[in-house]
């Protein structure tokens, strides 16, 4: 085959492209912005969902060792009312088909996969233009260049390789999640671990709530979600953590104290992370030798789904290039035509879990969505 597929960005859906061409013999070269695996924290568990993630890691061949990274326990899901109140609480008996693994160590995993030497950390690429005949050249903020017959922009939301193939860009939903930390909980923060349970928890109002998540060594791992413009969240001054934090917390005035307590005992500063989409059914004609996976193709409203999405996207790619060793255009047609309507359901399946999260029928909607007794598809 040609030159090696040229993939920018190591995120989850890049390094499974990589390793399923690996699984084939195919060659690839993944760029990466960040300077080396351990740069910025990967933070955050992710449950593996049993129609998206897992068949992914199946491609890959390393389901195996992805079963050796489960936290096991972590499927239980609890909801409860802003007084503390449990509404719903569900154990992991384990039989959940959503198995919870810490971000870093999945990552880690498909890196260690890798031929050494396929990722080539601090190359940050800044754009990219088309040769002819499906040829183009990805520019780097080091000043190199690179010239390939098959570009995959798998660099996220804000991806680089996304304006070969159309102008859309990210628009913000109106939601604004804040990230916080606890750290050794049962120990040091014994209310809040007991109101968050063993796996995940959210207390949702209509438009906003808070929503924590057990990760190993009792660690809490906070989102707070807020209902708020892009400009009262830039008044915040997140250069000073404690008074962020007071002023988000003012948002749960009255609320129990163990769940404020997830944003006003942070122990890392908080995070803003203002929520970008790209438009629901986001789709682009066929442009020879370059297509796009993940986020970079259809960043969508957090619902659980994205990194599952962008490694499925991954190994189906990976799996058409090498079905099509011949034949690029046949390969990324098959690539998107299958991709373009799963992930445009999955966006409004997005749309549809945040209105059940958020929406003015919560926290009923989302029990009933948890349990089962309404479904987004
Ligand atoms: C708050 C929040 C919570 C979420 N929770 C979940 C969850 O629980 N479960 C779930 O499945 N999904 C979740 N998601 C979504 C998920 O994180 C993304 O959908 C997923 O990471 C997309 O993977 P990706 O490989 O497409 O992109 P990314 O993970 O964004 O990876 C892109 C990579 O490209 C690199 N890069 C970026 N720009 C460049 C450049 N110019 N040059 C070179 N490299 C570049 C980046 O450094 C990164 O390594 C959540 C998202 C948010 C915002």
């Amino acid at each position: 085959m040609r030159t090696p597929v040229t993939i920018i960005g190591a995120g989850l859906g890049g390094l499974t492209l990589a390793r399923v061409l690996h699984v084939h013999g195919i060659p690839a070269t993944v760029h990466e912005a960040e300077p080396s695996p351990t740069a910025r924290s990967q933070g955050g568990m992710l449950d593996i969902h049993d129609d998206t993630g897992q068949p992914a890691l199946r491609a890959a061949g390393l389901i195996d060792e992805f079963r050796g990274l489960v936290l096991e326990g972590h499927q239980a899901t609890r909801v409860l009312g802003p007084d503390g109140t449990v509404l719903l609480d569900e154990p992991d008996d384990g039989t959940g088909g959503r198995p919870e693994v810490q971000r870093g160590e999945l990552r880690q995993l498909l890196l260690d996969s890798l031929p050494a030497g396929t990722v080539r950390w601090g190359r940050k690429a800044t754009g990219a233009r088309a040769l002819g005949d499906g040829r183009h050249e990805v520019t780097f903020a080091d000043g190199g260049t690179v010239v390939t017959s098959l570009l995959v922009g798998a660099d996220g939301a804000w991806s680089k390789v996304r304006p070969l193939l159309t102008d859309a860009v990210p628009e913000y939903v109106g939601t604004a999640f804040i990230e916080t930390y606890l750290f050794d909980s049962d120990i040091r923060h014994p209310a809040s671990a007991k109101a968050v349970g063993g796996g995940s928890m959210s207390a949702p109002v209509p438009g906003k709530g808070i929503q924590a998540h057990r990760e190993s060594g009792g660690t809490l791992h906070t989102y707070v979600a807020l209902t708020a413009s892009q400009e009262w969240l830039a008044g915040i001054d997140f250069t000073d953590p404690a008074a962020a934090a007071a002023r988000i917390a003012e948002e749960f005035d009255g609320w129990a104290p163990e769940l404020t307590a997830l944003i006003t005992d942070g122990e890392t500063a908080p995070v803003p992370r203002p929520l970008h989409a790209l438009p629901n059914g986001h789709r682009w004609d066929r442009v020879p030798g370059v297509t796009l996976l993940g986020d970079a193709a259809h960043l969508m409203r957090p619902s659980g789904e994205g990194a599952n999405l962008a490694m499925l996207d991954g190994a189906e790619l990976g799996r058409a290039i090498a079905a099509h060793p011949d034949d690029t255009e046949a390969a990324l047609t098959a690539y998107e035509q299958a991709m373009f309507p799963r992930s445009a359901e999955a966006a409004d399946d997005a749309d549809r879990i945040h209105e059940f999260c958020f929406g003015a029928d919560t926290p009923h909607s989302l029990i009933n969505l948890l349990t089962g007794h309404e479904q987004v598809h």
